[in-house]
């Protein structure tokens, strides 16, 4: 019998990050016992990442801004196949939210009359980032660490214990929900330190486990972003909605490769940098999309008076939304005009002074030249699209943030529905607010509302530490395949062939390698003992990223059409007829109950249609743009 140590409560939130601490606080207040448990250290969540803000139609820089507006700035950032029920609540509920962290402790920046400050951000019709300098993730971290131990000093006082009803379990990684008869009944995971196990026992568990970044070879996100929580909620039964929308930012770092696909801020080119490729020519005026044109400079003359004359001159197409500036680059790659390591050049040197680089990106001068020895002053950075964030995830009810398995909540990153096919910058931040305290509220009332609470099962203990250690036993015949090179081919094959754009066949290529790797995965074999091991620790969370590798696969082959974060070459218009299908990924009916990489099917389902009072928000005009006329039959204006 395995040892495995034992805790009991009410609800057990994964992940610290701004979704799990928000959905921590809300359960607590409920008066319910809460544990969080995160792989990282708390308090080193990727959400601490988060530069440019939170957005929250707060009013304080433009009067004129509601949520009607941030409503409708998220339906078309999303192309419209937002959850529109999640995007009302998200904007509606935000600057609630954002004034709540302040009573928390919060420090934004201020307007020179004393008001929460707030900065424009690509999609946003007025300024809606309130922010902490370019921190702002650190400060809502730090704020809500700090309200967790004013609430545990609360419970000192009462109970004479920090820990009666509020635990952190930090860099304690989750490996599989628990069921009873169809229901949540805990969490079994293990301690990196120690590598032993640990059982939650709880009937409500929610997921904020951020999201999946670390499938694809570049990618801006921390090293937690392996999909546990998607794969997690797949495996319990859930489903899986919108997987083929991943945004990539167009300017990571490509080199060196141990930090490729780390940010460069839109700032250098929002400052005058440029792009350019390997035959110093300023490509992005060959890549002006139709939509655009008129909008942006068309030459190199006019886009350079821009700068410094912004009234009389269009701006530079350097600074085109981040999917056409992110295809660009790839297409330039593509054919032969990258750079020495697989990007393009952004060239600020040429334009600015060492003295006005060092003064406008101190942090980006500290980047390159901690991390690539590259002097900005001097010479030109080397940039490439990075994976920066998924739309998809665990499909939810917008009120409660309930998935469709009783027990199981999802918010934030790894939740799906609120952004559509693409997301908007700042509106994660209060997404993770919004639907973070959402989420606590669901789990309270659904335990509350428990009669007799599900018994965790020894049978699925022992099966779940089974499948924990199956990685320490090689394989009948041959020496076992090692996790970090299955890592790295599928993170070639994800960037390759279903990266920033798409076509059928190498979606097809791709789906026959992830084939053969999950394969080769069921003989992934780690050496040495349980303490601290971080190949074993690769080899579960492999088997989670190939699991939701195949689901962002298998969508991205049935989506005909581009839209947002999913571009199809061969299918590069945006067709109405998919605007209001959801693709909805599960675990095939035929895939065995235990299987640690199950085999997932893919199913198409229509979204429920938005409500004529939100409808009516929108022009007619444009809605026939996304619409197709049948369903626009119910909008106010064909009433007439
Ligand atoms: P996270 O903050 O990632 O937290 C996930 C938690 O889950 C962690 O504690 C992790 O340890 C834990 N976890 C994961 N798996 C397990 C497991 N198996 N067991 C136990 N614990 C687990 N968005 C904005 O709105 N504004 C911005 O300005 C902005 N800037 C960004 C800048 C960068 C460089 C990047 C990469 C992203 C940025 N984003 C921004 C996006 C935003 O930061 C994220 O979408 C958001 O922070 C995700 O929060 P979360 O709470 O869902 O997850």
């Amino acid at each position: 019998m395995t040892e495995v140590e034992r805790h009991g409560y009410d609800v057990v939130v994964i992940g610290a990050g701004g979704a799990g601490l928000r959905a921590v606080i809300e359960a607590r207040q409920r008066g319910l016992r809460v544990a969080v448990v995160c792989k990282s250290l708390f308090g080193k969540a990727h959400t601490v990442m988060a530069e440019g803000g939170c957005a929250a139609s707060m009013g304080n820089a433009n009067a004129n801004d509601n949520w009607q507006v941030h409503f409708r700035d998220t339906m078309r950032g999303g192309k419209f196949l937002n959850n529109w029920r999640m995007a009302e609540l998200h904007a509606k509920e935000a600057p609630e939210r954002v004034w709540e962290l302040e009573t928390y402790g919060a420090l934004f920046d201020r307007t020179p009359d004393g008001r929460i400050s707030q900065r424009n951000f690509g999609g946003h019709t007025y300024p809606r980032l309130a922010h902490v300098g370019d921190r702002t993730g650190l400060e809502l971290i730090r704020t809500m660490q700090q309200k967790i131990v004013s609430l545990q000093q609360e419970d000192f006082a009462e109970h004479g214990d920090h820990e009666a009803n509020l635990k952190v379990f930090a860099e304690c990684t989750i490996t599989e929900l628990v069921k009873k008869d169809g229901r949540i009944a805990g969490a079994f995971g293990y301690w990196r330190e120690s590598g032993r196990f640990v059982l939650f026992e709880a009937p409500a568990v929610v997921l904020a486990t951020g999201g999946i970044g670390k499938s694809f070879k570049v990618t801006s996100n921390s090293w937690e972003y392996t999909g546990d929580g998607h794969a997690l909620a797949l495996r319990a039964g859930a489903k899986l909605i919108n997987m083929e929308f991943v945004q990539f930012h167009p300017t990571g770092m490509v080199w060196p490769p141990s930090v490729k696909g780390i940010l460069v801020t839109e700032g250098v080119r929002g400052d005058g940098g440029v792009l350019k490729n390997a035959d110093g020519e300023r490509f992005m005026f060959s890549y002006v999309p139709d939509v655009f044109k008129g909008q942006y400079a068309d030459s190199e003359e006019e886009a350079d008076r821009w700068y410094t004359d912004p009234d009389n001159n269009r701006r530079t197409p350097d600074l085109l939304p981040r999917d056409e500036v992110a295809r660009a680059i790839n297409t330039e790659v593509k054919e032969g005009r990258g750079s020495p390591h697989g990007g393009v050049f952004l060239d600020i040197a040429s334009r600015l002074s060492a003295e006005e680089i060092k003064r406008k990106l101190p942090s980006m001068y500290h980047q390159f030249k901690e991390l690539a020895d590259v002097d900005i002053t001097r010479e030109p950075m080397e940039v490439g699209p990075t994976c920066h964030y998924v739309m998809g995830g665990i499909e939810v009810d917008p009120d409660t943030a309930a998935s469709s398995v009783p027990g199981l909540f999802a918010a934030g990153e790894c939740s799906g529905g609120m952004h559509g096919s693409n997301r908007l910058g700042g509106n994660s931040l209060s997404d993770l607010l919004v639907f973070g305290r959402r989420a606590g509220l669901g789990a309270a009332s659904y335990v509350e509302s428990l009669g007799q609470r599900p018994a965790v099962a020894e049978s699925a203990v022992e099966a779940a530490a089974r499948a924990a250690l199956a990685p320490f036993d090689p394989p009948a015949e041959g020496a076992g395949e090692n996790p970090y090179t299955l890592h790295m081919e599928l993170q070639q094959t994800m960037n390759d062939l279903v990266g920033i754009i798409r076509r059928a066949e190498e979606i097809e290529q791709a789906l026959e390698r992830l084939t053969e790797i999950r394969k080769r995965a069921r003989d992934v074999t780690v050496e040495g003992h349980r303490q601290f091991n971080p190949g074993w620790h690769l080899a579960i969370d492999l088997r989670n990223m190939i699991v939701v590798s195949e689901c962002v696969a298998k969508a991205a082959l049935m989506r005909t059409e581009s839209r947002g974060g999913h571009t199809r070459d061969d299918y590069p218009q945006l067709d109405s007829a998919w605007r209001n299908r959801l693709l909805a990924c599960s675990v095939a009916a035929n895939s065995p109950a235990d299987a640690a990489i199950p085999d997932v099917t893919v199913d198409v389902r229509q979204q429920e249609p938005m409500r004529p009072d939100l409808l009516e928000l929108f022009e007619l005009e444009e809605l026939q743009k996304y619409y197709t006329d049948e369903e626009l039959a119910a909008h106010p204006a064909r009433q007439e």
